[in-house]
C-alpha cells in the first residue's frame, strides 16, 4: 500500500471551549485527507494536510451532475484513552457500493482503513470526551473533471473531514414528531435511495421544509411505486415494535443499508428478540398505532445512534407512540451501541477498531 504523507498545519486551530455544548456538523479539525485518482494512474498521493478550501475548476463535474458519495462513521475516545472506530469495515464495503453504483472508482478497502486511522490519529486530541459527544468523520470523493456533458468523469478527489459533535438534535434522546409524508418520494428501486449520496438529500428537502412549516422534525418516507410501504424516517432506517416483535423495512432496493440498522438487529437477535425484516404497508403502522399495539418506533442512524418517535402524523391524524417517553428497546439499543462505542462494553468480535 502507498504510505500516507503526513504535513502538520503550522497555526492549530483553537479547539471548542468546554463550557459550550457542542453541536453537529459546524467545526471542523485541524487537519484532512486527502488522495486524487485519474484514470490509468489510479489512486495517487495519498496524504494528511491542514484543513483547507478547496480551488476547483466551476466546470467541475461533481456541480452539474452530483457525481459524488459520502460516508459517516464515528471516533470515540474511551476513558483509558483509547480510540476506537464503531465498524469501519461496514463503511468502507458500503462506500464501495455506492461508488460502484455512482460509476466512480473503487477505493481500496487498505488504503480507506489507514486514511481513517491516521487522520484520526493526527487530530485525536479533537475527540471530545463530554457524554454524548464523539469526533464525527466524513469521507467523500468528488468527480473533479473540467467537463460539461453527461459521464463519468475520468479524475475524482477522496477526501475526509473530522468535526467533533455533540447530540444530532439538540432535543436529545427526546422522541421526535414525525410527519408520513404521502406525496414526494426519496427514492424509487432502480434509482439511487441504496447509495449514500448528496442526490438522496436534496430530493428529501421539499418534504422537509413542509414537514418542518408543519411542526414535525422528520419525514417518514413511503416506496416510490405504491405510497404505501414504510421506507425509512428522515436520513435514518426505521424500526417498529408491535406486540413484542421488532420490525424493520427489508432492504428493498431504495433504502439505505444503515450500519446501526445492522447493529440493532443483530443485538435484538443475541437478546432472543423476535426480529422481523420485512414489507410494513403504513396501513399496518396506523392500525397498530390506533390500537395501542405499537409499543415503540425509533430511527437509527450514526448521527443520533437511535431517535425514539413519539408521534405520528398522517393527514389530520395525530397518532402518539410510548406516550411521549423513549421506550425500554429503544433506550436499551442506544446504551449498548454507545457503550460498545465508547469501550464500556464488549460487543461482538470486529465492532471496536482501535486506532494507533
Ligand atoms: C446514512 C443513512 C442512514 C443511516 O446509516 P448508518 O450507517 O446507520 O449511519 C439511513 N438512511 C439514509 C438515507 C442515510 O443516508
Amino acid at each position: 500500500m502507498q504510505t500516507i504523507r503526513i504535513e502538520r498545519t503550522a497555526c492549530p486551530k483553537e479547539k471548542p471551549g468546554k463550557e459550550n455544548p457542542l453541536t453537529f456538523g459546524t467545526i471542523f479539525t485541524d487537519h484532512m485527507f486527502e488522495v486524487d485518482y485519474e484514470e490509468g494512474k489510479g489512486w495517487y498521493d495519498p496524504r494528511v494536510v491542514p484543513y483547507h478550501k478547496l480551488e476547483l475548476e466551476p466546470s467541475s463535474m461533481v456541480f452539474h451532475y452530483g457525481q459524488e458519495m459520502f460516508e459517516g462513521l464515528k471516533a470515540y475516545k474511551t476513558e483509558e484513552g483509547k480510540i476506537l472506530l464503531f465498524r469501519p469495515d461496514k463503511n468502507i464495503e458500503r462506500a464501495n457500493r455506492s461508488n460502484d453504483r455512482l460509476c466512480i472508482p473503487e477505493i481500496p478497502e487498505e488504503l480507506f482503513l489507514e486514511a481513517l486511522k491516521t487522520v484520526v490519529s493526527v487530530d485525536q486530541d479533537w475527540i471530545p470526551t463530554k457524554p454524548g459527544t464523539s469526533l464525527y468523520i466524513r469521507p467523500f470523493v468528488i468527480a473533479t473533471d473540467p467537463f460539461l456533458g453527461v459521464r463519468p468523469s475520468h479524475t475524482y478527489k477522496f477526501m475526509i473531514i473530522l468535526s467533533p459533535v455533540g447530540a444530532y438534535y439538540a432535543s436529545g434522546l427526546d422522541p421526535v414528531k414525525i410527519w408520513i409524508e404521502d406525496d414526494y418520494v426519496r427514492a424509487v428501486k432502480g434509482g439511487i435511495g441504496e447509495a449514500k449520496t448528496g442526490g438522496n438529500y436534496v430530493a428529501s428537502l421539499a418534504a422537509q421544509v413542509k414537514a418542518h412549516e408543519e411542526g414535525y422534525s422528520q419525514v417518514l418516507w413511503l416506496d416510490g411505486v405504491h405510497r404505501k410501504y414504510i421506507e425509512e424516517v428522515g436520513a435514518m432506517n426505521i424500526f417498529f415494535k408491535i406486540n413484542g416483535v421488532v420490525i424493520t423495512p427489508e432492504l428493498n432496493g431504495s433504502i439505505l443499508p444503515g450500519v446501526t440498522r445492522d447493529s440493532v438487529l443483530s443485538l435484538c437477535r443475541d437478546w432472543g428478540i423476535k426480529v422481523e425484516e420485512r414489507k410494513i404497508s403504513v396501513d399496518e403502522i396506523v392500525a397498530a398505532a390506533r390500537s395501542g399495539e405499537m409499543e415503540e418506533c425509533f430511527g437509527t442512524g450514526t448521527a443520533a445512534v437511535v431517535s425514539p418517535v413519539g408521534e405520528l402524523r398522517l393527514e389530520d391524524e395525530r397518532m402518539s407512540i410510548g406516550g411521549g417517553k423513549i421506550g425500554e428497546l429503544t433506550q436499551r439499543c442506544y446504551d449498548t451501541i454507545t457503550g460498545i462505542q465508547l469501550g464500556r462494553l464488549t460487543g461482538p468480535e470486529g465492532w471496536s477498531v482501535e486506532v494507533k
